[in-house]
């Protein structure tokens, strides 16, 4: 039998189906012309997954599903995931918490990943072991690490981890700050001023912040008109600003200032003991009675402190199998890794997940690893009815760099109404499926 062979390729579309790909275009195409066989009889390996999130779950769940005889072990603190795509809209009541948590369930029962409830506190990268915070020891013979992102508390004056707790969160992982954000907005009174202040260098989801301030511009505008977001950046511009702050004057008026580049540069935040907040530029100080300041990020923290990091702070890897370059046989996906040109997104580390769990079960099966090919689109909503997204395509450059496919990259028609409404639909049509690959 030959590839060509029409009985070869409906048994490979079959095995194909049955593992559920048809609804994971990056997978197909990182498969295509390669497909991973099941297993032959064998010891089944240990491969441990280090975070639950949007390249943990799913590194977990397709490491199972493209080879069931693995033994695949998730450790996650949380019993359930909250998920940073669609918190700005918990900000402004327009979802719950309670909508944007998903539990990993499905993953145990279904797919058969073990959830160990624990944080990962240390990794032996060459003795291939690991303790837990509870003191577990596990040992393993493939890890992949998916922690996410820690923030650079000290790159700022006056500011800590503690202040973003209790009085100028970041906001920029799920959960209880959220929700403390979203009680500063409902209590700031009419007329006060609301600071969002995103970081400089690499960081999670880049158009997320222009759309918390379009959410909390259109939230404002519905209970406290005369309050104003200000927007300082420390960069000069964003993806589309000029369409983008022209959308901004038609649905929010005079509620959006922003000051950027050289002026936006904070040197120093002051926390004031009535809960308001003064931002100390250069040229300025800002006083405002919400401070939502980000701080600049860097792989999460078990990633630095297993050696897996570089001088940048983020892991580097093999940009086709997600090995690190540092320790062989762990692999790292999501924002913590340095995936070429792919921004750090949930879309970007549920394709790099997906990528490397072949590359993995290839691996062990001794196969060749299938070519990469990955996609982004990050969506942002403008108000409730009507978003943009950016889009790309991503391939393997021949030295083994992820990039972007030239005249792959585009905007929606941004400039039509009809367009931008189309898109907040497929907005949330993209995280319904995206939350459904993860945890059913
Ligand atoms: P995470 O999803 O953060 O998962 C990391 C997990 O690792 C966490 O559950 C954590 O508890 C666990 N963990 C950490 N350390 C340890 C340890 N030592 N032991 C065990 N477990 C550990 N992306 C999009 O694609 N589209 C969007 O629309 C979008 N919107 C966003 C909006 C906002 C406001 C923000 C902040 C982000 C948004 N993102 C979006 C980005 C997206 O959330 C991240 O890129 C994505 O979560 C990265 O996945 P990850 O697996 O690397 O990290």
């Amino acid at each position: 039998m030959s590839a060509s062979d029409p009985s070869v390729n409906q048994a490979r579309r079959a095995w194909i189906k049955r593992l559920g790909l048809v609804t994971t275009p990056g997978l197909l195409s990182a498969c295509a012309g390669n497909v991973l066989r099941p297993a032959e009889t064998r010891a089944a390996p240990r491969v441990i997954v280090v975070g639950g999130g949007f390249g943990g779950a799913i590194a977990a769940k397709y490491l199972k599903m493209f080879d069931p005889q693995l033994q695949v072990t998730m450790i996650e603190p949380n019993p359930m995931f909250t998920t940073s795509p669609f918190s700005n809209t918990v900000l402004v009541g327009l979802k719950s918490i309670q909508d944007i948590t998903f539990d990993y369930q499905q993953l145990s029962q279904r797919y058969g990943v073990q959830h160990i409830q624990d944080s990962v506190v240390e990794i032996d990268p060459v003795h291939k072991r690991l303790r837990t915070a509870s003191g577990l020891p596990l040992e393993f013979d493939k890890l992949v690490v998916s922690p996410g992102v820690d923030f650079r508390f000290d790159t700022l004056e006056g500011y800590s981890k503690a202040l973003s707790e209790h009085q100028m969160p970041h906001a920029w992982k799920a959960g209880p700050q959220t929700l403390l954000l979203k009680r500063q907005l409902e209590a700031m009174p009419d007329g006060g001023v609301v600071a969002i202040c995103p970081p400089v260098g690499p960081f999670r989801c880049p158009p997320a912040p222009v759309e918390r301030v379009s959410l909390i511009a259109h939230y404002l505008k519905q209970h406290k008109p005369r309050s104003k977001v200000l927007y300082i950046d420390a960069k000069r511009g964003f993806p589309e600003q000029e369409i983008i702050k022209r959308r901004w004057d038609s649905l929010y008026k005079g509620m959006i200032e922003t000051v950027q580049g050289g002026d936006g540069i904070i040197d120093e935040v002051i926390a004031h003991a009535d809960g308001t907040s003064t931002l100390v530029t250069g040229f300025e100080e800002h006083h405002v009675q919400v401070a939502n300041l980000i701080p600049p990020h860097k792989a999460g923290l078990i990633a630095a402190t297993s050696d897996l990091t570089d001088e940048s702070g983020w892991c580097p890897v093999n940009q086709h199998t997600f090995e690190s370059t540092r320790h062989k046989d762990i692999h790292i996906v999501g924002d913590a890794c340095i995936a070429g040109e792919m921004p750090k997104s949930g879309f970007s580390a549920n394709n790099q997940a997906k990528m490397c769990a072949a590359a993995i079960v290839a691996g062990l099966r001794g196969e060749q690893v299938p070519t990469g090919s990955w996609i982004n689109t990050c969506y942002s909503l403008l108000s409730p009815d009507e978003a943009i997204s950016i889009s790309r395509v991503y391939k393997l450059s021949a030295d083994n760099k992820i990039v972007g496919v030239h005249n792959s990259s585009g905007t929606c028609p941004i400039n039509l109404q009809a367009s931008r409404e189309k898109e907040a639909v497929y907005a949330r049509g993209w995280y319904d499926s995206i939350t459904s690959d993860m945890f059913t």
